[in-house]
Formats: C-alpha cells, structure tokens, sequence
C-alpha cells in the first residue's frame, strides 16, 4: 500500500526527500528537526493526499488510513511509555494542521487531546498536579468544542470571566483546581446544549473528529479567502499532524515562547521573541496575559520589568540559543521557531522561515551574503519585489505638527492615515469607496484578514509583537499598532478612549508602525530614500538584469523622483499632462476654443515658457538618457470646463458670451483629436521617432508601422481593454466576479494577460524582422508589477516603464526575471 502517514523520525521521510508538498510546512519541518537531532516530541503527519482522498470519499478517513494512523499511535506510545487513553499513564496529543505554507484561515490546533472524566484523574496522580491536570481538560474541552463541534469561543469565555468576577479575581493563574472542576461540568453543560450530545468521552473518536476537522477546515470561509489574496491553489490540500504533548502549563518551571533568529522588523542580527512562564500553547499570541521578553537585552530596550528568559531560566535560554544558531545555519534563512519548555526540559515545537517587513528582508539578505550563508543571486531572489513598496513610501514629516495621543508597538513598520473604523467590514466597505482607514480592533483574529486587507493600517489594544495583528500585518505590508494598552475601546458606541479624549468613528488618526506612536489627526509624509543595504541590493540586482527600467512622468519633481530610485530614462511623457497645473490649463482651454489663427497663437504663446521650462529641467534631470516624449494628443474635451463657474471664467477671459462657448464645447466634444505639432527649427538633432501601440490591429501589423517607426511603446493599459474589448472603467462592476469564478486567473489590468502578451511578442518579432535596431518597451502601470516584468523579459523587450515610486520594484524583479530564466 502508498504510504500516507509518516513518522516524524522516519528513514523514508529521509529518503524519498518528501518535500512540503506531501508534508505540509510544520510536517515537513518537525520531521527535518528530529533527524537533525533536535528535541522535538514524538509524533506523525498525515499527509496531505489524505485530505484530497478525503473528500473524495464523501468527506470520510477510510478504513486503512484509519488503521495506519492507529499504527502510528502505536509507535508514539513505544517513544514515550505512555498509551492513548490509559487509566494509569495516559498519553496526550495535539493535532496540528499544516498546509504546505502557513495559512491563518486554517483549523486552531488542539491541544490536551485524549482527556476526559477519567484519564484527567490519571494525568493528576501522576504529575502530582491536580490544578494543572484540570486546566488542561478545560482547555481541552474548550478548544475541540470550538473547532470540531462549532460551539463558540465567547460562550466559554463567558462563563469564566463571570466566574472570576464572582470570586473576585483577575488572572486565570488565580483561579484553582476546585474552580476549574466547576468549569469544567459548566463547559460540559454548554456542549450538551450547543449540540445536544455529551463531549466525547472516547479518546479515539476525539482523535478522528480532530482530523477530520483538519480536513474540513481546508474549505472554510476563512481559508478560502485567505487562499484567494494568496493564490493559493485548492488542489494544495492540508497535512495533519499529531504530536505527543508537552506542557508548558506544569509550573513555573515551565513555559512556551515564539522566538525568531533575526528581528524581523528591522532585521537586526539579534534573536527577538516573546515567552510566558506556565502557559499552554497559544497564550503567547492570544493576547489575553502581556508576554515577556527572551533576552535582556529586549527587555531593557523597552523598559519592563518582568525577567526575560535569558534572565529567569538561564540555562534553557543558553540552549535555545544554540539551537536557534543551528537552524539558521541549516535552513540559510531567518526562522520563527515555536518552542515549550516543560519542568526545565526544552522541547521544539515548529520552525519556518520567518515573515519579515521589507526592512528586515533587505538586511537579512545582504547580511547573510557577508556572513557567507548565502549568494548574492539568492539574496537578490530572496525579496519579494512587491514588497519593497512599503519602503518606498512616505515616513511622517517630522517638522510637521504632530499631536501624540498614545503609543503602542511598533509591530509594522509605515506611516498610515485614515479615519477610525471598528470593524473590518467597516474597512472593507469604506475602502470601496476609496476612503482610507484605519482598522482599530481590541485585537485581530483570521476572521478580519479582510478587513485588515482593506485598511491602510490597523491599531490594535492588546496582544505583542508576535500577535495575530503584528505577524498578519507585517505579511501583508500594512502598518500596524499593537498592544496599545492606553487606548480603551467601546465597540458599542464605536468610539475609543485616550487619556481624557475620546476619538470616534470617522474621525482621522494616523499611525506610525515603525514608532508605535498614534497620532490626532492626518500627518504630512515625507519621501524616502535609498541607501546602506536597500542600495546594496538594488545594486547587485543591477547587475543582474537586462532589462532597463524607464519611469513615466510629465514634471521635475516626479523626473527626480523617480532618477533618485534608479530611473534609466523616461518611458512616456504624456505632453498633455504638462498642462493639468491650475494656471496653464485655462491657456489650454484658450488654445483649443479659439476661433481664429492668431487667437490661437496667442494662448500658445502663454503656454510655450511652462512647457520649455518643464522640459529643460526634465533633460537635465536625465542628464543624456533618453526621453520619449508623446506628442500632444489631447483628449479635447478633457481639458474644457465643465462646471458653470469654470465655464463662466474661461468665457469672460475669452471675452465671449457663455452661450457662444457652450455651443463650440459641445461641437469639441465630438471631434477627434488631431496628431502631431512640428519642430521649425533647423537644428540637428538626434532623437528617434516611434509610436505607441495600442490597437491589436497595430500590433499584429507591426512590420508596416515598423517600416516608419523607430520604436514601440505598448501602451499595456490600453491595449488591454481593446483586446478584451472591455472598459477598464465600467470593468469593476463584473471583472472581481470573473476572478472570483475562475473565468479570468488575474485581473488583466493588473498583469499582463497571456493574449495580450502574445501581441505584445507578435510585434515585437514582426518589428524587429523590419527594423533589426527597432526599441522595444511598455508603459503604463504594467511595468511596476513584477510578473508583466518577467513577461516583458522573456519577450526581449527593451525596456519597462513604471510610475517613479514603482523604479526599484521593477528593478528587483527585472532581475529576479533574468535569474528565473
Ligand atoms: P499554528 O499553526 O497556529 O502555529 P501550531 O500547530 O503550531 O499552530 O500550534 C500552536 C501552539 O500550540 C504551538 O506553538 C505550541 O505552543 C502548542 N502546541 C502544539 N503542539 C504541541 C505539543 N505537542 N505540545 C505542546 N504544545 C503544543
Ligand atoms: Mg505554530
């Protein structure tokens, strides 16, 4: 028979190299850390191919794969001399979902399985820990209910803070064994209601309805949504894996931490985590108790006083330490490692390489090439084009006014502005139109990654750097606040309490994720730039790509802009965008309704020391690279006015009566724009003249324009919509349910679609067989997305052409397309 389940420990594991594909992520990766020879607790992975028989058998484990995991157990009971269910010596397990990446949306894991009336008595005689061994039922109770019999979270949670308001305590730490026992029957009694059957008593029927929840959390709303702003494929499927328990929760000797090797907010060469003394599994991240710090050092830096690790269980710290060393040296990469320390023994509990900020990716990478862990190539594939964005945009203007009214971690790094909101659906609806806000919940769950998406930026009340808000926001690029513990907030009433202040729903803040500062109101922005290991990078990408990056830009400022972030030349400079300035556009207007000749010559005349002005300082600026200038082509009716007070003031310059100008309006409005202006002066100059392509008929009869044109600019945006025959405009209202449905793979208007691409390669070869030198490139926003840039580099083209802030993204990838050719 194929082999489905796999030891942690097992030789076939090592030999047939089973990649992530079969294992999952924390499958594969728990396996890789027992053969390395670290302590990881006993266990087993199901893999994958389970989950697609899975569903394939009507959403049932069958027979023998039931009867291989049971096998499995076998082998875990021999590793730790204890067996599932026992009266004496009973053996617990979590099940653990992992996908072949780490997916939010996926199932919770259980812990403590293989509890229940009875075997808690056992685990009590023989830790000797009553209050621990009932702590750990209620857990147990509490977590399998949620996740496999769906009754919610809140109902449990309820109940026990109305227990501790009862008698008067704070802390879960206060309350003891005689309360958890109480808990534990009123849990049992919430369970029966919720789903009209008793929790299950039979440890083996706990086992397989945890898998299969596995299983079927693989479906849910929330892992499909994650999956589509990931792309993830559904094919993919989830591994389960089972592992015996270790407890974090025996006393104070005991403790579960997160740790990463590098901090992955800015990178430094530091090892940065959070622990909590006597807590069980996901205590660290829940945000219900403040975690501490893992090394003094952090501690001090933040200015608390509870002990990091390094101070209270200093020899485990030492440990950890070298074994954190171990597996960075073994993975070449930054790992963000799970780990429990049970009565002073250490044990490893999940490795992965670590989620950065861009900051942190760009430091990791250059400084793993001079510690010689890696290659230069690979620190150049190593960052996600994309998310270089975050570094590119504007920090606070620090000299503009700036009213602090909290503070927070700094969880995300970025500057974000926008208007109070308290839900994520809030988030979401607002960003629909266009507003910009900011997400601010007591603290995240998988269920706002919407929400989170559709932010600028999220605020969160509790939880730390490791928290479900900090480690999702850093992912995905957005600024974030957490654990900001001033702010009080009032989901009722929508608002939140600071100080004496209260700030509503609506109202404008600003957060600065790299400072944990929240600030009243919006904040000016400043541009920033490129240098240490950012210039680094951008450097060795240089060298690697073929590729040249141009910018499009019509003004100074944008030319310089987009020369100080390594800008070739200018790709498209759209003549008419000179003009959008307030006081040349009613020159423009004179221009284009004037009668006569000379009336004509005369609005030209005001336009012509603008225009040249603009152009010697855009060629200074690019100091001998080309520029390609679009001659004016003006939409008319772009440039008239519309409204009546505009119109009154271009009629009363024009010394016309406002009828007169409304009837040659509406006339403009259905002319067709004319082509081309030309130079009379005798000069020689060297310059080439081209044309943009926009039209498939231009594209696919490239040979005969080529005959006359000198380059091509594919005008990507626009050749979209004429391919598709569709309106980027009036696209928003079905393209989200194509892409949703599966009838388009991308929105073409953010990546270049495959036919599009092929007229694109049509030209280009059909140009090129005319005119051997003929310059080849694209503008528009295609050229800052780094997948039409692979594109663009496998068809040869010359160039891309991308708005200013979007140069070091293109020449990132760019690169990355030469490597991955
Ligand atoms: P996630 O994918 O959300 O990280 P995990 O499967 O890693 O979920 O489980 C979350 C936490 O549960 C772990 O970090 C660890 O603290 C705890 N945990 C999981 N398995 C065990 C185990 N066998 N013994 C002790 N704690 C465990
Ligand atoms: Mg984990």
């Amino acid at each position: 028979m194929k082999k489905y389940i796999f030891n942690f420990k097992s030789e076939v594991s090592n030999k047939i190299n089973l990649s992530k594909n079969i294992l999952g992520g924390k499958g594969a990766n728990l396996s890789e850390m027992g053969r390395m020879g670290l302590p990881v607790p006993p266990g087993f992975t199901i893999s994958t191919e389970v989950c697609e028989l899975f569903y394939k058998n009507k959403r049932k484990i069958n027979h023998k794969i039931l009867g291989e995991i049971d096998k499995e157990l076998k082998n875990i009971e021999k590793d730790t001399g204890k067996k599932f269910g026992d009266l004496n010596n009973p053996l617990l397990v979590s099940v653990r979902s992992g996908a072949r990446v780490s997916m939010p949306g996926m199932m919770d894991t259980i812990l403590n399985l293989g509890l229940n009336d009875e075997t808690v008595h056992a685990l009590a005689n023989r830790t000797s820990n009553m209050r621990f061994a009932k702590d750990s039922y209620r857990r147990f109770i509490q977590m399998y209910s949620n996740v496999v019999l769906g009754v919610e979270n809140y109902n449990f949670e309820e109940l026990i803070e109305n227990y501790k308001l009862t008698k008067g305590v704070l802390l879960d730490t206060e309350l003891d064994e005689n309360d958890w026992d109480g808990l534990i029957r009123d849990f049992k009694n919430i369970v029966k209601k919720k789903t009209n059957q008793e929790f299950p008593q039979n440890v083996r029927e706990q086992l397989f309805g945890a898998i299969s929840a596995v299983f079927l959390s693989w479906e849910s709303h929330r892992a499909k949504v994650y999956r589509k702003l990931n792309q993830i494929p559904s094919e993919w499927g989830t591994a389960v894996n089972v592992q015996s328990m270790v407890f974090g929760n025996m006393g104070n000797d005991c403790a579960t931490g997160v740790v990463f090797t590098r901090n992955p907010s800015n990178g430094n060469h530091q090892i940065y985590g959070e622990y909590l003394i006597n807590a069980q599994g996901e205590d660290v991240v829940a945000g219900t108790r403040t975690p501490q710090h893992i090394t003094k050092k952090a501690r001090i830096a933040s200015n608390e006083s509870l002990p990091s690790m390094e101070e209270s269980m200093p020899i485990v710290y030492k440990e950890l330490k070298k074994i954190l060393h171990k597996l960075e040296k073994h993975y070449k990469d930054m790992q963000d490692v799970e780990f429990t320390v049970e009565n002073k023994k250490l044990w490893m509990l999940q490795t992965r390489s670590g989620k950065r900020t861009a900051k942190s990716a760009v430091k990791i990478a250059v400084d793993m090439v001079k510690e010689n862990l890696i290659s230069k190539k690979e620190a150049v594939l190593r960052v996600e084009p994309n998310s270089l964005d975050t570094l590119l945009h504007p920090t606070l203007d620090e000299k503009s006014n700036i009213e602090i009214i909290a503070k927070g971690l700094p969880a995300s790094p970025g500057a974000a502005s926008g208007k109070v909101v308290f839900t994520s659906d809030d988030a979401e609806r607002l960003n629909a139109s266009m507003q910009n806000t900011i997400l601010v919940r007591v603290e995240t769950s998988p269920e706002d990654i919407h929400g989170m998406h559709a932010a600028k930026g999220i605020l969160t009340a509790r939880g730390g750097m490791t928290s479900h808000a900090a480690v999702v926001a850093r992912g995905m690029g957005r600024p974030c606040v957490s654990g900001s513990s001033e702010i009080e907030i009032d989901y009722e009433k929508k608002l939140f309490k600071v100080q004496d202040r209260e700030i509503k729903e609506g109202d404008l803040i600003t957060i600065d994720g790299s400072t944990g500062r929240i600030i009243l109101g919006e904040v000016k922005t400043v541009k920033p730039e490129i240098s240490g290991e950012f210039s680094k990078l951008m450097n060795w990408a240089d060298n690697y790509r073929k590729l040249k990056i141009r910018t499009n830009s019509e003004t100074p400022l944008d030319s310089k802009t987009a020369r100080d972030f390594g800008a070739e030349g200018i790709g498209l400079c759209r003549t008419e965008h000179m003009f959008f300035d307030e006081e040349r556009i009613l020159s423009v207007r004179e221009m284009i309704l004037s009668k006569t000749k000379d009336d004509r010559l005369l609005a030209l005349s005001k336009l012509l020391p603008h225009q040249k002005k603009d152009f010697i300082d855009i060629f200074k600026i690019m100091n001998g690279l080309p520029v390609t200038v679009r001659l004016l082509d003006p939409p008319l009716h772009e440039f008239l006015p519309r409204t009546d007070k505009e119109i009154g003031e271009v009629a009363s310059s024009l010394n016309i009566p406002i009828k007169e100008l409304k009837v040659r309006i509406t006339e403009l409005h259905e002319q067709n724009p004319m082509l081309g202006v030309e130079s009379e002066k005798k000069i020689k100059l060297n310059f080439l003249v081209g044309t943009m392509i926009e039209l498939p008929r231009a594209a696919i009869k490239a040979n005969d324009i080529a005959k006359h044109a000198e380059f091509f600019s594919f005008g990507t945006n626009d050749l979209t919509q004429t391919t598709f025959g569709i309106s980027r405009d009036d696209s928003g209202k079905f393209l989200n349910d194509y892409i949703e449905n599966k009838i388009f793979d991308i929105d073409p208007f953010v990546s270049i679609d495959e036919g599009v691409g092929d007229l694109i390669e049509i030209a280009s070869e059909k140009g090129r067989m005319q005119n051997k030198k003929i310059k080849l490139g694209i503008c528009g926003e295609h050229g800052g997305d780094p997948k039409s840039i692979e594109l663009c580099a496998k068809i040869g083209l010359n160039y891309v052409s991308c708005s200013p802030y979007r140069v070091p993204v293109a020449r990132l990838a760019a690169a990355q397309a030469q490597l991955k050719k």
